[in-house]
């Protein structure tokens, strides 16, 4: 019966071809599976809460650097939702089924539970169970009196520990927002204190194994394990530098090695099926926190332009000074035309007290005059589509969501600024307020003092910091919102500490730092 249910599968499989993602899911599945060691070795997580649903994920990898280590054949995986710690008050329970060609993974839409309130979730497969994680629903329309959302972004495996993500946890957020460098495709950096094991990821296979390395980590699974998280991707999860369908070096086949990369992202993610759209995967998406906050979560790698004025023979980011005009092309975008229709449309419609644009990197404009006097800008932040920038402040301008921020990471610094209409302008109005996050182990790329030029020449940052690592915390309440950049002492040792090392606040009805 097995054997035959699995042939079944495997034929439907083949004839399906290429679009793996949208394959059906098979109705047999084993539900005595033996494994080699701990199926659930990758932890488990949930995220992308609505106020009646939320989605649960793990995935069964008993060799999660190395293939998986799972049968092909699809594996029953249980869960259960209570309402208690303990599980003693289950209010929901089901069975998914796991196939290889999603990696074994389970992403799980729990619907009909409550608004506003914490659960805990867990999961079985055969004999072995997985650890707990407790998650929580959005508050209901109209609801909503506080939300603490910590946010994190960039961790190089090889250059530090992930200790931040275990004081992240002890924060106790509401939500967590990551947002881009999930894992890194390429190895580099001073004194490593872990290996990636393995060269460069281009195929399917090769990716998941690098998920399956970096979500060994204990302390990234104690991250997810302590609340719902809102993922969005950023270069690395792919290539260095990418911009839509090219990649850094111009390599021909690139859209392929793309289209694995997104694959194993969505397998590695609590992301919703919905994600899945035309063959590849769409991050951008709106969270409602009750009436309290509206959450854009924006994917400015996937539809972007490329970026202007490369080195000779590449593609990818430069710092370009003056003599590159194209920067200045009113037809570049960063979110393609859909993406920054959609998030006008969002901005319109909003009611929410609070509008958080979660996005990938500074959108401050963050030029500065180089070590041989050139006015520079690097190109592959929203610095090197001003374009883009100018039309989302126009939108906020028309459109007038209520307090406007914007959150941020990529650049492996803390940013913190006013965000006016005319950067650098007095005269003209502060629209929004930006806390872009340091990392949570990748080291700085930007030295101390070209962040002390670009501070000298843009006289809207209040803060800029590229020596700390480290994820911010945003307490926002209805009057107005504090923001603590927390930092650890040192990422070469797993037994780090944390300490805050500035708070800003910012009050309701007036953008901008409060003075
Ligand atoms: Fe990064
Ligand atoms: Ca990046």
């Amino acid at each position: 019966m097995r054997l035959h249910a699995r042939r079944v599968f495997l034929a439907r499989a083949a004839a399906l071809g290429a679009a793996a993602f949208l394959r059906p899911l098979p109705l047999a599945a084993s539900t005595k599976p033996r494994f080699a060691s701990d199926p659930f070795s990758l932890g488990i997580a949930s995220g992308s809460p609505r106020a009646d649903s939320i989605v649960l994920w793990t995935r069964l990898a008993p060799k999660p650097a190395e293939g998986g280590g799972m049968d092909p054949e699809p594996c029953a995986i249980r869960w259960e939702v209570a309402a208690d710690e303990s599980f003693r008050r289950i209010v929901q329970r089901g069975t998914v089924v796991a196939v290889a060609d999603r990696a074994h993974a389970a992403h799980v839409e729990v619907d009909g539970l409550e608004p506003g309130r914490d659960y805990h979730y867990r999961f079985f497969a055969g004999d072995a169970a997985s650890p707990a994680g407790r998650t929580r629903t959005a508050p209901a329309a109209g609801e909503g009196k506080r939300l603490r959302l910590a946010f994190a972004s960039c961790q190089q495996y090889e250059q530090g520990w992930f200790g931040a993500h275990a004081h992240l946890a002890r924060e106790n957020p509401d939500l967590v927002a990551f947002l881009g460098d999930y894992i890194y495709e390429s190895s580099w950096g001073r004194a490593h204190v872990r290996k990636h094991l393995s060269g460069e990821p281009r195929t399917l296979e090769e990716y998941r194994n690098r998920y399956g390395l970096y979500k060994t980590d204990p302390d990234l699974q104690r991250s997810h394990a302590a609340a719902p998280w809102i993922v969005i991707w950023d270069d690395h999860e792919v290539q260095n530098d990418y911009a839509a369908d090219r990649g850094e070096k111009l390599e021909p086949e690139f859209l392929a090695r793309r289209t694995a990369a997104y694959q194993a992202f969505f397998e590695h993610m609590p992301l919703r099926l919905s994600s899945l759209v035309g063959g590849s995967v769409r991050i951008y998406d709106r969270f409602e926190w009750g009436s309290l906050a509206t959450i854009h979560a924006l994917d400015d790698r996937q539809y972007r332009s490329y970026q202007v004025c490369p080195r000779e023979g590449r593609a990818g980011s430069a710092f370009v000074g003056p003599t590159c005009t194209a920067r200045l092309d009113e037809g570049l975008t960063l979110l393609g035309s859909a993406q920054e229709r959609w998030l006008d449309e969002g901005f319109a419609q909003s009611r929410a007290r609070w509008n958080v644009i979660g996005q990938q990197t500074l959108f401050s404009e963050a030029g500065r005059t180089n070590a041989n006097g050139v006015f520079v800008n690097w190109t592959d932040s929203w610095d090197g589509y001003p374009a883009a920038r100018r039309r989302l402040l126009s939108s906020i301008e028309a459109r007038r969501p209520s307090n406007p921020v914007f959150i941020g990471g990529d650049v492996h610094a803390n940013y913190v600024a006013d965000v006016r209409a005319r950067a650098g302008d007095r005269a003209s109005p502060i629209l929004a307020t930006e806390f872009c996050g340091t990392s949570i182990s990748s080291q700085g790329v930007f030295s101390p003092r070209d962040v002390a030029a670009t501070l000298a020449a843009n006289p809207d940052f209040h803060l800029g910091d590229s020596t700390q690592r480290g994820y911010v915390v945003l307490d926002i309440g209805v009057e107005g919102l504090e923001a603590r950049l927390r930092v650890v002492d040192n990422v070469k040792t797993p037994e780090m500490t944390v300490s805050t090392a500035a708070t800003f606040h910012v009050a309701a009805g007036q953008p901008g730092i409060r003075k």
